[in-house]
């Protein structure tokens, strides 16, 4: 159930800093595990975490891969031994994307798929991602399972001769793309001979990103592809602040789309022709819109801190939107659920769940292409069809310990701080409809940090709900 957390740090007689460690927190966050290496997660953790998954499965193979930070390879390694250790097989895949992770997993019918990865969190995060033969990431129930394994140490043990084998694979990457190309209209993209800049934030984007683009026919300038733990390039989160050189890029050389990824690829967003990055949820709306021509009657999923744009669309285009907690594994239950075969998040997360159930960025690049190329308009024209509402976002420090009990305060002094409360809704945070936009508050699943996010038809209107409810959750936090 624990996890360490230094508390402290001391000089050894050979001078040296050591950390001095205490069990504190949960292993599990919103997404698997993601930790600071060497305050909250170092090896003798990983070597046990690959023990309760070999245990958890008693079987089969599992699929190993990493993105491009510092810690990717020892982390994985020790990952590897754990699982030997169970008599269950390693298949390592190298430094590949989550969604290429994800697919190959299910595609090759592997037992499970581990991702070493802290995802779009600074350098000195590390993590491990559980995914499913089905390409679902693992639910909070099978974390919870694996999660009491790991606190219990009930390990499976095999002996000397039944030990798990080892093995590597290098064509990941290339299955993968195959199976994207199969999945578009190929022919009409090449036609176009787009120019495309891909910034993959020297990630594990780099490896695949500006191939996949070549390979369409597309005139493709890469920068940040170097794939560098240290993320020199830019801050691993792809965002406006952050995108600043591949949006001087896409202007200067007359691009026709931007393209950029987190550090392990499961997230993109994109830069129209004139260097407006665009939010996510503009683009679930743009792209459920053409899903919906296919079947209205199949749902369109998208987690609570979307642009209303998303439901205004989707409505008009006959089609219906359903809500899930923050998360691209709550998005691919509920799509599962219900049926639904397209759904994503805000924050660049697109699955299409007729090809497989993890985010894929790449189909999602070739779909916007694909778009361009069928109705021979560029993407900032496309993407002007669907409105922008104004909306503001907010990081409050919060110690991960008393995030709950000031989300309890909150529950009942928000909506009443809140001028104009509708609604209520608590899927997942404190959700507040207002008569003039909405407000969602809910602690980091992955930081110490509590998030405020707004949206209002105006700036105005926005502008005031954000200094309410950020007055209101400051209040929360001194009182503690
Ligand atoms: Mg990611």
């Amino acid at each position: 159930m624990y996890t360490t957390l230094s508390v402290g740090t001391f000089f050894s007689s050979s001078g040296r800093l050591h950390s001095v460690y205490k069990m504190t927190g949960k292993l599990f966050g919103t997404t698997g595990v993601r930790k600071v290496y060497g305050t909250e997660f170092d090896l003798s953790m990983a070597l046990k975490l690959g023990k309760a998954l070999g245990t958890y499965l008693g079987e089969g193979s599992v699929v190993l891969a990493r993105d491009a930070r510092t810690t990717g390879p020892m982390i994985e390694d020790a990952l590897a031994a754990g699982i030997l250790s169970t008599g269950v097989n390693v298949v390592k895949a190298g430094m590949i994307p989550t969604p290429t992770l994800a697919f190959i997993t299910m595609h090759r019918g592997y037992n499970a798929g581990l991702m070493v990865t802290a995802s779009h969190n600074p350098p000195e995060y590390t993590g491990v991602k559980f995914w499913g033969p089905d390409s679902m990431g693992y639910t909070p129930e099978m974390e919870s399972e694996i999660e009491r394994i790991y606190t219990e140490e009930e390990f499976q043990v095999a002996k000397w001769n039944r030990l798990g084998q080892e093995q590597t694979i290098d064509n990941a990457v290339d299955d993968h793309v195959a199976s994207i190309l199969e999945q578009i209209d190929s022919k009409s993209i090449e036609s176009k001979k787009y120019n495309v800049v891909v910034d993959p934030g020297n990630g594990a984007g780099s490896v695949l990103a500006p191939y996949l683009m070549r390979s369409l026919a597309c005139k493709v300038i890469s920068i940040n592809s170097q794939p560098d733990g240290h993320f020199p390039g830019r801050v691993s989160e792809p965002d406006k602040e952050s995108l600043t050189d591949l949006i001087k890029m896409v202007k200067d050389t007359g691009a026709d789309l931007g393209i950029a990824h987190d550090g392990d690829a499961d997230r993109v967003v994109f830069v129209t022709e004139k260097g407006e990055v665009i939010r996510g949820d503009r683009t679930i709306a743009l792209l459920a819109r053409e899903e919906l021509k296919r079947s209205k009657k199949k749902p369109i999923v998208t987690t609570v801190d979307s642009s209303k744009i998303v439901d205004e669309t989707v409505e008009k285009a006959g089609g219906k939107t359903l809500r899930t907690p923050v998360g691209d594994i709550q998005v691919a239950l509920k799509m599962k659920e219900t049926g639904s075969v397209f759904g994503g998040e805000a924050a660049g997360v697109f699955i299409f769940s007729e090809f497989h159930y993890a985010p894929e960025p790449f189909l999602t690049a070739c779909r916007i292409l694909e778009l361009m190329a069928s109705t021979g308009r560029s993407f900032g024209e496309l993407i002007s069809e669907i409105p922008v509402y104004p909306l503001r976002k907010a990081k409050m420090k919060c110690e991960n310990t008393k995030k709950s009990a000031i989300m309890s305060t909150l529950a009942k002094s928000l909506p009443k701080a809140m001028e104009d409360t509708v609604e209520v809704i608590t899927v997942d945070g404190i959700g507040i409809s207002l008569e003039a936009g909405w407000v969602l508050v809910r602690p980091s699943g992955t930081e110490p940090v509590i998030r405020i996010t707004c949206e209002a038809p105006t700036d105005e209107q926005v502008e005031k709900i954000l200094a309410d409810a950020k007055a209101e959750v400051e209040r929360a936090i001194n009182g503690f």
